[in-house]
């Protein structure tokens, strides 16, 4: 065993970089990669950081910070959203490129993984200084983009009308409509039926099978951490396949019901009122609270970083289906483990999103569009197929679903490099 086995320090407990590679040691370690292989795939192959000056609506002018990296092309074009968040950061962006390496070969789509991000608190700007923010920051990337080299997407707080206005930007310096540019587009503008429910549906399949593969009888007690459209939409359909869900949360605060919330409801009571707090029948819970509930099956869909060594000991859920990139830390996956909690890893269990994101790119590329029912059994292949590979990668190495993750993630990226050599 690699000596990272190790669990990183607790500051570096919350570097998302730090326990990407903390992961992909053990599972290079169990691969028994070349080293300097091993340095290939740790390391970013292209990072751009950008000033985004805005006009702002009052008439002053704001520089704003971006970055755009691109942590592997061995399989194919870079992939992976953009997010607005006021706490982006560079280790941040280069953690959840790498993730998306390791997820697009996971469900084996033939991409890359990339990330972005803009340092902004999109709450606080109007909808022509996102416009205004967006198109600088598209045009600020043009040298490094494009559908051949790398595809963004919607991420957190980023939605189809950014993508509208992105695969725009782009296409006026192209001078022609390259809606492959990116995805997650609105449907009639080279969208794909199906991608807004992408994820949360890859969420659901997963539980699904996780459920299956733990041999647990009947329905499912759920808490779902995230009511965006990963939480709440994946929510209402593992509810659709038979299960509870008895909490959910959204950023100001969690609603709790042990007899199940009706999840429709709660999620048009959310955009009536623009917070779960307060819906009837449910009591008030804090996040934290949330995530150490009594229950079978804990979804966390919001953010990093939220299940970690301190509070690992108190969940009492015997399954995690991550929807969030990032939110267990590698030392709480050690105590999880000893705890015998099944983790459905991000890498996986996400994964529907971008699987979605691939056959918008392939339909735009072929100008043919699929109807929701093709995309939803293709997608529902294509999850149960990488959870087998996954659960066995896992099985022959002893390890746990995030390592077989990392390991079937791992060895089709080292397989590519290997084959194409080092240009030089
Ligand atoms: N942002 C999503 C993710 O983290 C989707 C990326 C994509 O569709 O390219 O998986």
């Amino acid at each position: 065993m690699p000596d990272a086995a190790q669990a990183p320090s607790a500051r570096a407990e919350f570097n998302p970089f730090v326990q990407m590679q903390h992961r992909l040691d053990k599972a290079t370690g169990l691969l028994h990669l070349d080293e300097g292989l091993v340095e290939i795939l740790s390391t970013p192959h292209q990072e751009l950081t950008v000033a985004i000056p805005v006009s702002m609506d009052d008439g002053s002018m704001r520089v704003f910070t971006g970055y755009r990296v691109q942590h592997s092309v061995a399989r194919g074009p870079a992939k992976g959203g953009i997010r607005y968040a006021p706490d982006v950061h560079l280790d941040e962006v280069r953690a959840l490129a790498a993730w998306m390496t390791w997820k697009c070969a996971v469900v084996n789509v033939p991409f890359g993984g990339g990330k972005g991000g803009i340092i902004c608190d999109p709450r606080r700007m109007s909808p022509g200084e996102l416009e205004r923010l967006t198109r600088r920051y598209t045009a600020n990337l043009l040298d490094i983009i494009g559908p051949e080299r790398d595809v963004p997407a919607p991420d957190m707080n980023t939605n189809d009308q950014i993508m509208a206005w992105f695969m725009d930007t782009y296409s006026m310096h192209q001078r022609s409509t390259q809606t492959a540019i990116v995805t997650g587009k609105p449907v009639g503008l080279g969208g794909s039926k199906g991608r807004t429910i992408a994820t949360g549906l890859g969420v659901a399949i997963s539980a699904r099978e996780a459920l299956r593969y733990s041999n647990f009888e009947g329905p499912a007690r759920v808490v779902v951490q995230g009511c965006g459209n990963v939480g709440g939409l994946g929510a209402k359909l593992i509810q659709e396949d038979g299960h509870q869900v008895i909490g959910i949360s959204d950023m100001y605060g969690a609603i709790h019901n042990p007899k199940g919330l009706d999840m429709p409801a709660v999620l048009d009571y959310l955009k009536k009122n623009g917070r779960l707090e307060g819906f009837p029948g449910s009591e008030n819970l804090t996040n934290n609270e949330l995530l150490e509930l009594d229950c079978d099956v804990l979804v966390p869909a919001a953010t990093e970083n939220q299940i970690h060594s301190q509070n690992a000991e108190r969940i009492q859920a015997k399954l995690i289906v991550e929807g969030a990139n990032g939110p267990t830390s590698a030392a709480a996956d050690d105590i999880l483990q000893d705890k015998g909690v099944l983790v459905v890893p991000d890498i996986l269990a996400n994964a529907g999103g971008v699987t979605v994101s691939y056959f918008e790119w392939v339909q735009d590329r072929m100008g043919y569009f699929w109807e929701e029912k093709d995309v939803c059994e293709r997608l529902d292949r294509i999850m149960v197929s990488a959870f087998r590979d996954v659960a066995e990668a896992a099985d022959k190495h002893q390890t746990n679903m995030r390592i077989g993750a990392y390991l079937v993630g791992v060895e089709r990226v080292a397989y590519c490099h290997n084959l194409r050599g080092i240009y030089a």
